[in-house]
């Protein structure tokens, strides 16, 4: 059976236990692109499908899927990218004359560099790989590995190469693939006898690129495939690119030839965005949505979420799904109930003095390394005693740590500026309204 007969049984499965509209609507429309032991990749119409039917439906897939006998642990699922698609060509008859879809077929034409957006975190990797697609196989740039942690755009930037060159050099032929799928078209080519097909349909590429090689790791019999593949690339200048969730260096179980074959080209990293870049992913992604947020809003989703762009995504999508179909506004109360859903109390222990100290240089358009720095100007001070104070206040931090956190000061300069503040709230509306903002915006965490 192969993964489409593989499919079609899980959806016969699933129509049978979900109502007819639901099926109609959320599974019908779905297309398979891999089935495999760790990972399936579903297709979909559109991110809030992707979030929706991820939500409400990913357990009963997962289910019926393995059911099926095909064993397989996450459901992923990527946008269909049709709209950039080559329109299939109607001839004069009106028979539809077959189309040479240039795209590579796992291609996902939502993620470009054009919607990357850019921020110190993830510069450098995103300039290497504009680079690499305007000079492939450039030896300094051979092979191009883009390394970092989960949600944070290596796979929006091995797909936004891929479309870069679908678009300025459509000839040049490229293969995609995790390296889940090639380890899957590995294992069918043995069980069919076809290992040199199999070969074939890599090493006819221009261009490698191959996501998350860390799944490569233990895999022997793979990793020596994949050296083959490489090698033959590489000696024929073609351009590879790889992702990994960490530096290639740190992999264990990888072959030493094939890592230091990893190595011998540039090794970039993606980082978590910093408050900056998050509020712009934030307002991006919210124009794309058609969802319009105020800017308090998107402050307060950025200060809470940091580790990943993947959650900025989807909290916007999950906003836009309750805006939507619940008929009520995007407010805090929403805005919290949907942030409380994705992360629990995980953000309570999250907030620390440098969070303290940032919101409150934006509130009091001090800069924060002047709120830690020496300076005695009145309004540089001020910040300082209001941030030592909200430390203090909601994060409850001993007098001598916040005087660490504030330029090395003591604990009785602490103490005064807690004092200082204190008595200042009782009279004085400014003071009142910056201690309110901030921890109105971190009360949320601290429930
Ligand atoms: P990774 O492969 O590193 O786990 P992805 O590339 O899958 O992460 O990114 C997760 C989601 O966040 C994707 O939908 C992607 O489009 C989006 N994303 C990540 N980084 C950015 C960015 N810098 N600008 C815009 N969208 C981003
Ligand atoms: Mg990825």
């Amino acid at each position: 059976m192969n993964h489409l007969d593989f499919w079609n049984k899980t959806k016969d499965e699933l129509k049978k236990r979900l109502p007819a509209h639901t099926f109609d609507t959320w599974l019908e429309p779905i297309e398979v692109l891999e089935l495999g032991v760790v990972d399936t990749v579903l297709q979909v119409p559109n991110q809030f499908f992707s979030e929706w039917v991820d939500t409400h439906y990913s357990k009963q897939i997962l289910r019926a899927i393995n059911e099926t006998g095909m064993k397989t642990k996450n459901l992923k699922f990527v946008v269909s990218g049709e709209s950039l698609q080559t329109d299939p060509k109607e001839s004069v008859n009106g028979v539809k004359a077959p189309t040479r879809n240039m795209r590579p077929k796992h291609l996902n034409a939502s993620y470009t560099f054009d919607n990357f957006i850019e921020g110190p975190n993830n510069q450098f990797a995103k300039a290497a790989a504009q680079k690499v697609s305007s000079s492939l196989g450039n030896q300094s740039f051979n092979p191009l590995v883009v390394y970092g942690g989960v949600g944070l755009g290596k796979t929006h930037l091995l797909h936004a190469i891929g479309n870069e060159i679908v678009a300025t050099q459509p000839r040049t032929k490229i293969v995609i693939a995790s390296s889940e799928k090639f380890t899957l078209d590995f294992i069918t080519s043995i069980q069919k006898n076809n290992t040199s097909d199999f070969s074939k349909s890599y090493r006819v590429a221009d261009v490698l690129l191959i996501d998350d090689i860390q799944f490569f790791q233990k895999k022997e019999q793979t990793q020596e495939q994949f050296f083959h593949t490489f090698n033959e690339l590489y000696q024929l200048g073609k351009q590879i690119v790889m992702t990994a969730d960490r530096y290639p260096g740190e992999m264990s179980g990888l072959q030493d030839r094939l890592l230091s074959r990893f190595q011998s080209g540039l090794s970039v990293d993606v980082q978590p965005p910093n408050y900056e870049t998050r509020v712009a992913i934030l307002m991006d992604k919210a124009e794309i949505n058609g969802l319009e947020l105020p800017y308090d809003i998107i402050e307060f989703i950025a200060m809470h979420l940091k580790n990943s762009v993947r959650e900025l995504e989807s909290t916007i999508i999950r906003l836009l799904a309750h805006a939507s179909l619940s008929q009520v506004d995007i407010d805090f109360p929403l805005v919290k109930k949907v942030l409380k859903e994705r992360l629990g109390d995980v953000i309570s222990a999250d907030i620390s003095a440098e969070d303290i100290i940032n919101r409150v240089a934006d509130l009091t358009n001090v800069r924060s390394d002047d709120i830690v720095g020496p300076s005695r100007r009145k309004e540089i001070a001020e910040a300082r005693q209001i941030s030592v104070y909200l430390c203090r206040e909601l994060l409850g931090l001993s007098l001598s740590t916040i005087g660490m956190h504030f330029g090395g000061r003591d604990h009785t300069t602490a103490l005064h500026a807690c004092n200082k503040v204190r008595s200042s709230l009782k009279s004085d509306k400014r003071f009142n309204r910056i201690v309110g903002k901030v921890k109105d915006d971190f009360s949320f965490a601290i429930v």
